[in-house]
């Protein structure tokens, strides 16, 4: 089994750039699992499919393209809340499973350790991972980021609508029945509201640096 860091939190929170950097830092591989829900979203509609509609929704993750990982479009907030949709439907969760979990057993370029971002890493797909946080931060903060995200990529919102969308899809994430957001007994809580990123870096790498260490240990001694 690799070193695994399982990073979950609430949308905007922070945890997709903290799961990079510990990534860097480490020199572990990284997957942004709402990646996957946002590509399943994407393929349901180019499709004009239902991302609401298991069917559509089990077909987009079947034939989601992971090649696109990179492609602004998945970014966009409508791709965003269909990706909570078809995050809802139990069929979805488990044709993105293997995936998310050969990932972790066996990380890309041969590296030591994996970090994974999502909602459900650390309590689902990765139940005994070597380290877990949980991210979050006010949801006011985190709209002006999203919304300071958005113009920079030349996207103007309204920073109401951003907050209501945000608080909206953050609801739905943590009161559906299967595989819901929820702060994983072992997880460190990192509240990032007031803190800049190198902040938020350190006080991550202090939460898990003591685990990974040792297990970094444990593997040189074989
Ligand atoms: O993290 P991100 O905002 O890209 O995730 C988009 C959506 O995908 C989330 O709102 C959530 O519904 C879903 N998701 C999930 N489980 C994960 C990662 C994302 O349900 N592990």
């Amino acid at each position: 089994m690799s070193i695994v860091i399982a990073v979950d939190g609430t949308a905007a929170s922070g945890k997709g750039t903290l799961a990079k950097k510990l990534a860097a830092h480490f020199g572990f591989a990284h997957l942004d699992s709402g990646a996957l829900y946002r590509l399943t979203a994407l393929a349901v509609i180019e499709a004009n499919g239902d991302p609401k509609a298991e069917a559509d929704a089990l077909r987009g993750a079947q034939t989601l393209d992971f090649n696109r990982a990179g492609d602004p479009k998945i970014r966009t907030d409508i791709v965003g809340q269909a990706a909570s949709y078809v995050a809802a439907i139990p069929a979805v969760r488990a044709a993105l499973l293997d995936f998310q979990r050969s990932f972790l057993a066996q990380p890309p370029g041969g590296s030591p350790g994996a970090v994974m971002d999502g909602r459900d890493i650390g309590t689902v797909i990765a139940p005994d991972a070597t380290a877990k946080l949980y991210i979050d931060a006010r949801p006011e903060i985190r709209a002006r980021r999203r919304w300071q995200e958005l113009k920079t990529m030349g996207i103007r919102r309204e920073e109401g609508d951003l907050l209501r969308e945000l608080n909206a899809r953050d609801a739905a994430d943590k009161s559906r029945p299967v595989s819901p957001l929820v702060q994983a007994p072992d997880a460190g809580l990192l509240d990032t509201s007031d803190l800049g990123i190198d902040a938020a870096f350190a006080a991550a790498l202090d939460l898990v640096s003591p685990k990974i260490e040792s297990a970094l240990k444990d593997r040189q001694r074989g």
